[in-house]
């Protein structure tokens, strides 16, 4: 037996033990959790430095605020999540119990990526917890210090058998897959993605995936290009352009790409001083490969702002391209790093037409002082998510549904919508042994006066309030009672 193996085994077990599902339990996993955050605030930290020399308040800030707040608004909301959901019935069930319980689905895999490692590895495996599953969590091997420090420390905050920690490489995980899950949730990049479904469909184990691709971002001539211009560049280069939400590239017209250039170059300014190389906020590419691959995609577009690096760091300046075509190398992948190329394109409409000859993206978004701008930019395209005068922020709203569509992903997740992602919600109907004359009208043999009964029961919907039903249901059980055991023998 691989080690995967019996740790998969071992979660499983520790499931069916049934200690996972009490919400007292639940919600204790998740306050250790949470002290994981604060009392191992520098290891944390410390690793992530390591890995993508970000500084230390920028992984309070980027990584495990969020968690925190994810955390706390679980322990507010679960009892209210986690109840039977009662829903709206039609006559024939009027006197029926009629809700939705969500219940955990089993062992879930979680395999997470190593931009924002914690951010989106143990996102997921707070909802896991939350709706009452084991989880086995696969921290991405290309954060090395990161996916070592989360493999020491969550074993000592929560139930290592109920969620424990696979650390490795492409084998691992491929290991991992040919394991029985009873849900997979992965985040990385869309080729993995599908090898992933590939090994859950063989168990048709379900899929939650959370890719990426490139996120359009469009400016209008109408706003103000200051403001949008430092959104933008802080959404590029924050994790030195290593989000999956980053805006990928610009749209404009040609008569406003001078100053966008020029905006950006400010903000950079602004943000990471006149010499980036030495400014404790600004990130370093993950590896090697990743640094030479982003290199690549600048060979056939021209530079305007930027452009400096160092291999043996593997910085990349933050950096600005100038009337790129679409043929050029750097529009062909997700860039996942700090370069920003401008396409100049004739307004609206060829914006428009271009983001939708692309695959549908994870974000999309507009800069426009113009309601119509933004409201056609919406109406006349998909995407994941869509934002009008910013980058990123969404990410951080629990009540909005993160995730892809399309070649982006699929399924979502934060707050409600991971707890339900990850819970099976089941359809439950409770009918006492009674008026059985009322099912008169379903039994055979079947004729056309039962049918009229049946469509009159079924298709009538009971909208009324509390008192209204109770009434109705008084008066219809005795109307039925007496006329189908009257007419319908
Ligand atoms: P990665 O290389 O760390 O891969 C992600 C995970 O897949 C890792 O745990 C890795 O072990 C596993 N993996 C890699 N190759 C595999 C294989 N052949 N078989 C089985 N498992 C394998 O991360 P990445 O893919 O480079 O991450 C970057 C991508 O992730 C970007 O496209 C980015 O947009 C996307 N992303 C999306 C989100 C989101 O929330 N939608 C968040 C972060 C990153």
């Amino acid at each position: 037996m691989s080690r995967e193996q019996q740790l998969v085994a071992q979660a499983r077990k520790a499931f069916e033990s049934g200690r996972s599902r009490p919400l007292e339990y639940r919600i204790y996993q998740l306050k250790n959790l949470k002290r994981l955050f604060t009392e191992r605030q520098k290891e944390i930290a410390d690793a992530i430095n390591k890995d993508l020399n970000r500084s230390e308040v920028g992984t309070q800030m980027f990584e495990t605020l969020g968690l925190e707040g994810e955390i706390n608004l679980i322990i507010r909301k679960l009892k209210e999540w986690a109840a039977p959901r009662p829903v709206e019935k039609n006559l024939m069930t009027l006197s029926d119990t009629v809700y939705i319980q969500p219940e955990p689905l089993g062992v879930v895999l979680i395999i997470g990526a190593w931009n924002y490692p914690w951010a989106v590895t143990i996102q997921p495996l707070i909802g896991a917890i939350a709706a009452g599953n084991a989880a086995v969590v696969k921290p991405s091997e290309v954060c090395v210090h990161t996916a070592k420090v989360m493999e020491n420390l969550l074993p000592l905050y929560i139930d290592k058998e109920l969620y424990p920690v696979v650390t490795g490489g492409v084998p691992e995980t491929q290991e991992l897959l040919r394991q029985r899950f009873d849900h997979i949730f992965y985040t990385g990049n869309s080729t993995v993605g599908k090898i992933i479904m590939e090994a859950a469909a063989k168990h048709l184990t379900p899929v939650t995936l959370e890719l990426g691709g490139k996120s359009p971002c469009y400016i209008d001539k109408t706003c103000d290009l200051s403001i949008a211009c430092r959104r933008i560049a802080w959404g590029k280069y924050t994790n030195c352009g290593q989000t999956c939400i980053a805006p990928d590239y610009i749209l404009c017209e040609p008569s406003i790409q001078d100053r966008v250039i020029e905006e950006v170059k400010k903000s950079i300014k602004g943000f990471y001083t006149a010499d980036p190389k030495t400014c404790p906020d600004y990130g370093r590419i993950i590896n090697q490969r990743h640094f030479k691959r982003i290199l690549t995609l600048l060979e056939d577009s021209t530079v305007a702002a930027g452009g400096e690096n160092d291999e043996s760091g593997c910085y990349i300046a933050p950096t600005v391209l100038r009337d790129v075509k679409p043929e050029a190398k750097v529009m062909q992948e997700e860039i996942f790093g700090p370069l920003l190329p401008i396409l100049p394109i004739s307004g609206l409409d060829e914006a428009i037409k271009f983001i939708n000859k692309g695959e549908k993206p994870l974000a999309l978004y507009v800069f426009s002082s113009d309601e119509k701008v933004i409201n056609r930019m919406r109406d006349e395209t998909s995407s994941g998510g869509f934002l009008a005068n910013d980058c990123l922020v969404h990410f951080s709203i629990s009540s909005l549904p993160f995730g892809g569509v399309g070649n982006s992903g699929m399924g979502c997740y934060h707050g409600k919508f991971s707890f339900d992602q990850l819970s099976h919600l089941r359809g439950c109907l409770v009918k006492k042994l009674k008026m059985e004359g009322v099912n008169n009208m379903r039994y055979p043999p079947h004729t056309p006066k039962k049918l009229g009964w049946a469509r009159f029961f079924i298709l009538k919907t009971a909208d009324l309030g509390w008192v209204g039903r109770m009434m109705l249901l008084a008066v219809l059980a005795a109307v039925a009672a007496v006329v189908l055991q009257k007419y319908l023998r």
